[in-house]
């Protein structure tokens, strides 16, 4: 075993670990948590070292750096599920279209529609995620804050019925970032209560995508079903890299 292996396979315990004491604490399944691998900056040796441990949905949030992990991943005959969790520009699309899986980061109509087209043009169906701003609209820059994206809760119910229209999309639920520097509990509360509006008018739309390394017991706690997690699995960034 290489020691790169057994240092994934001992932080991926410890995470399986407190993933199911959060999940205990709140009278949950720890099967109903998807566990999304968040690679980036870490090299694809690591993402088929995940993939011999189980761990298949890896995430990425930049097109430059996933697209050729993606081709990397293809090229070895690694079944992995794209999950693009960054934010996304339109000029993006007929790339990330090619191998996502599943976009958390739907945050706008005009996105929604270029993936839309881009992904019924090749035939592929991908799973969509509306990403929600919660910021606290006293202290966020205009829409988004922090750039961090995300809709405003008010333009939801728009982005919903865009995603449920085309046939290359697949609404699956929704995403969102708790804001840096409060408490993460109350903002995941309020996505899991967007949540449950969007469920009740497209039940497909099943998929919380909240929690990361630092924040996923709160997460957990407020019916999240995918966690995103960097730096507890894989180690530390460089401060520059986020
Ligand atoms: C980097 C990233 C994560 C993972 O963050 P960690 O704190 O390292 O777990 C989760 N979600 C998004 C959108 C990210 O960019």
């Amino acid at each position: 075993m290489t020691d790169r292996l057994a240092e994934l396979e001992a932080s991926l315990a410890a995470l399986r670990a407190k993933i199911a004491t959060a999940c205990a604490a709140a009278d949950r399944d720890p099967a109903e948590i998807t566990l999304v691998a968040v690679t980036k900056t870490f090299p694809v040796s690591d993402i088929k070292l995940l993939s011999q441990l189980g761990v298949t949905d890896i995430g990425e949030n930049r097109d430059s750096e996933a697209a050729p992990k993606a081709a990397a991943c293809a090229a070895a005959g690694l079944t992995v599920r794209w999950h693009f969790v960054g934010q996304l520009q339109v000029n993006k699309v007929p790339s990330v279209a090619g191998y996502a899986d599943m976009v958390h980061s739907v945050d706008r109509l005009r996105l929604a529609e270029a993936l839309g087209r881009r992904s019924g043009a090749a035939g592929r169906v991908i799973s969509c995620l509306i990403q929600v701003s919660l910021d606290d609209p006293g202290q966020s820059a205009g829409r988004g804050g922090a750039g961090r994206g995300g809709a405003a809760p008010a333009e939801v119910g728009d982005l919903a019925a865009a995603i449920a229209a085309h046939d290359g999309l697949r609404l699956a639920g929704v995403m969102g970032i708790a804001p840096l520097g409060e408490p993460a509990r109350p903002a995941y509360a309020q996505l899991r209560q967007i949540a449950e509006t969007i469920r009740a008018a497209y039940p497909s739309a099943q998929v919380i995508s909240a929690g990361m390394s630092g924040d996923m017991g709160s997460a957990i706690a407020e019916g999240a079903t995918h966690v995103r997690i960097g730096t507890a699995l894989l180690g530390g960034r460089p401060p520059f890299l986020r």
